[in-house]
């Protein structure tokens, strides 16, 4: 799960990190209220979307005077801003981030990711900030320092130093940077977050260290134990048809391609995506309805489906071990009668109550093709969809 900016530095203040002062606004009138309190010569008008990007893409202004925090909140409340995270659709900025301008000397990159091969928290830190890591990796790697951390005694005040000092921060102000990768890490591991991304990290012309930017991933598994944390889902960033499919426990990622798919088990549910791109198609999403599903649950994965008007033509590749697969036929042919089917669909159906499920679906009246493999129903669904 994603949060803004604002919402990262809120929690960020509650374990010592030094962040500049500001507020979050939902209008040009609030922006020139939390302007006035801050009440500093340079105001910055930031959007808050759930993307990165946004000094690039314009969402970034600086204000000198209150008439200037106007218009520019005017000009970026409503706006649809196209960054490099966002995809070429965009997203509409409807929270704005009103903050004290800082006085740069230098832009610093840090942030804490969990490392899948040494299954540890690392710290990554360059002195190469403001800019995408992905081209300091590419153009000048040797610019980047790790220091992985050990679960047991959590992040060291020496590793935090020694990053310091590897990603050059003046030497008088190691301590100050040090202390705050220690907050850093402490908010990191309280919160269950699985990245947490500092781009810039700021030395400013008064010598303070400060995160001026604030981007938190959390871990959707430790979400039940952080209330606090499910409080700041902002439903407007995310797909209305995954908001949906979360609803009913249903394992679903939208996608660009045409090819609806309804799959029991993440495994078989990329393979099925993988056979449909052998076959020239292109999946229109991820889903996997689970081991356990009911008829209702089916039924709705079915619609949201359905709801999708890039989708074309549905696979329904189903392995019934503990799912049955007469129950996926119910789903499917209540859904297909509630919603009008009108595209074609193509069902591969295996294992448990495979007999009564095939009976069901040949004496539903749906127009529905069979196929005896995935690859068979793969390749069906494909020409079907042309
Ligand atoms: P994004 O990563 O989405 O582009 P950032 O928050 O990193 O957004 O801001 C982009 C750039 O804007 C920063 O690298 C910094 O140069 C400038 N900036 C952001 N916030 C401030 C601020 N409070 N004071 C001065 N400059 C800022
Ligand atoms: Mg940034």
């Amino acid at each position: 799960m994603n949060i803004h900016e604002y919402q990262g530095k809120e929690i960020l203040r509650k374990y010592g990190v030094t962040v500049p002062n500001g507020k979050v606004a939902f209008s040009p009138e609030e922006a020139v209220k939390v302007a006035k309190e801050l009440g500093s010569n340079v105001i910055v008008v930031k959007a808050q979307i759930h993307a990165g990007g946004r000094g690039k893409a314009g969402g970034v202004k600086i204000a000198k005077n209150l008439e200037e925090v106007r218009t520019y909140a005017k000009e970026l409340l409503g706006k649809i801003l196209v960054t490099h995270q966002t995809g070429p659709e965009g997203k509409e900025v409807k929270r704005l981030y009103i903050e004290e301008g800082s006085d740069i000397s230098k832009e610093y990159y840090l942030s804490f990711v969990l490392d899948r091969a040494t299954s540890r928290v690392t710290l990554m830190g360059s002195e190469e900030g403001g800019m995408d890591i992905e081209e300091v990796a590419e153009h000048s790697p040797e610019k980047i320092f790790k220091e992985v951390i050990d679960p047991v005694t959590g992040l060291l005040p020496f590793q935090a130093r020694r990053m310091a000092f590897n990603m050059n921060i003046p030497a008088k102000l190691v301590n100050k940077a040090a202390k705050l990768m220690l907050g850093l890490y402490e908010a990191f591991v309280d919160k269950d977050a699985s990245i947490l991304e500092i781009n810039p990290l700021v030395v400013t012309g008064s010598e303070e260290v400060v995160a001026l930017d604030a981007k938190f991933n959390f871990d959707a598994n430790g979400l039940y134990r952080h209330k606090d944390i499910v409080e700041l889902r902002d439903y407007d960033e995310e797909d209305p048809k995954e908001i949906e499919a979360s609803k009913y426990d249903l394992s679903y990622i939208s996608l660009d391609g045409n090819i609806g798919c309804m799959v029991n088990g993440a495994g078989l549910a990329m393979a099925t995506m993988d056979t449909i791109s052998y076959y020239g198609g292109k999946p229109a999403n991820f889903l996997d309805v689970g081991g356990g599903a009911t008829a209702e649950k089916v039924t709705e994965a079915f619609k949201i489906i359905l709801s999708d008007p890039n989708v074309k033509g549905i696979f329904v590749n189903i392995f019934g071990g503990i799912m049955k697969c007469d129950v996926i036929a119910q789903g499917v042919i209540t859904a297909a009668k509630e919603v009008g089917l009108e595209v074609p669909l193509v069902v591969r159906l295996e294992g448990t109550n495979v007999g009564l499920g095939k009976e069901l679906l040949n004496a539903s009246g749906l127009n529905i093709v069979a196929a005896d493999s995935m690859a068979d129903g793969a390749e069906k669904i494909v020409e079907l969809v042309g």
